[in-house]
């Protein structure tokens, strides 16, 4: 077997899930043992490697090559995979069949972090002509809370990569996501006695219709060139104690789908004023703002990789998409990152989670190009 493929057979053999802020315990849903085995390979290779603890038991790992060049370079990958329930193959036990790769994470995204581990490590043998941060991440699967420590620990760099399943595409733009809940209170009462009561369901039902209907306007509004309109979406209803009880608290969860300089605290804004007339609604504080972004197609970073990805594919795509990652994190504190990796997205999270291995072999080819341009 060559040595990127046992590499990624072993990331995948090591369950990293994230929690999913379910309350699921135990080592399966920790970060900890992935990065330990992340860590003592890049030691094996020579790379001075550290651990930040974002939270107890998901660290991130640092790994950090200075050769006292004068520019650095980031590669990063998160930890986390989706969780397993309903999966038909078997998650951590990691077959190969028919050039795939099977398993939780082959695809999203351990495919990326055993190409830029190998293709690092590879390097490694003689000498990079950039510094290099090697950054992987936990959390990123739920409130990305990983990428956002390294940036509060001082991260820098010059440009970087995050490895995403692209199909080995350039994605230079993607959307943003915000994310929180409206609340409606009202007062609890008999359900034989309707009227002594505040019925928080009926008005967080004048919320939805409002909502909806804003959601629709959006889509039929101003579009961003490559991205198309921002969204918004209902994902989460939950309210009321029993049947019998007049409910006097509803809550629901919202989904905003941001465009690249739009602020969480504009969309937010724009969902207060399509409800600034209906009662008795209260909005939390967003936990989770992931900034969208846009790289120009003449960014060095841009360049750079797709020169990399021409000498081993014979052409290079640039893209943009709909979904958040942690590049949004790195762009917002002034390190321009693009996101790249092997694996389609298709196959992310799904119940038969593979990835072709040839593009784990391409992708080792091009990440070992772009450290050495
Ligand atoms: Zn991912």
């Amino acid at each position: 077997m060559e040595p990127v493929v046992r590499l990624l057979a072993d990331l995948v053999a090591i369950p990293s899930m994230n929690p999913m802020g379910r309350g699921h315990a135990g080592k399966h849903y920790q970060e900890q043992a992935l990065a330990d085995f992340i860590g003592s390979f890049l030691r094996q290779h020579g790379i001075d490697a550290q651990m930040q603890e974002v939270a107890p038991g998901r660290p991130n790992v640092v790994g950090i090559i200075d050769v006292k060049a004068p520019q650095t370079l980031l590669l990063e990958a998160h930890l986390d995979t989706a969780q397993v329930e309903g999966m038909t193959i078997e998650p951590f036990d990691p077959q190969i069949r028919d050039g795939r790769l099977y398993g939780r994470g082959s695809c999203d995204t351990k495919g990326s972090l055993a190409a830029f581990l190998q293709g690092t490590a590879d390097v490694m043998t003689g000498v990079p002509t950039s510094n290099v941060v090697l950054l992987f991440v936990s959390d990123e699967e739920y409130r990305f809370t990983g990428a956002q420590h390294a940036v509060r620990c001082g991260l820098k760099a010059d440009f970087g990569i995050v490895g995403e399943p692209t199909r080995l595409g350039i994605v230079r733009a993607h959307k943003g996501v915000t994310r929180w809940r409206i609340v409606t209170k009202g007062v609890a009462a008999h359900s034989a006695y309707p009227d002594r009561g505040k019925n928080a369901i009926y008005a967080m039902s004048k919320v939805l219709a409002q909502l909806e209907d804003y959601g629709n306007r959006l889509l039929r509004g101003e579009r961003h060139p490559v991205l198309g309109t921002p969204t918004l979406s209902v994902g989460v209803i939950e309210g009321g104690q029993a049947v019998n009880v007049v409910p006097d608290r509803c809550w629901v969860e919202i989904d905003r789908r941001t465009l690249p300089g739009e602020t969480a605290r504009k969309a937010i804004e724009g969902v207060n004023t399509v409800l600034q007339d209906i009662p008795d609604w209260e909005a939390e504080a967003p936990y989770l703002a992931v900034a969208g972004m846009e790289i120009s197609e003449d960014a060095p970073v841009v360049r750079r990789l797709e020169s990399s990805i021409t000498d081993v594919l014979g052409r290079a795509t640039l893209e943009s998409a709909s979904y958040a990652t942690d590049a949004g994190f790195y762009n917002s504190a002034g390190i321009p990152t693009v996101v790249f990796g092997p694996g389609d997205i298709a196959q992310a999270h799904t119940e038969e989670e593979f990835i072709e291995l040839h593009q784990i072999h391409q992708a080792v080819d091009i990440i070992r190009r772009f450290l050495t341009t």
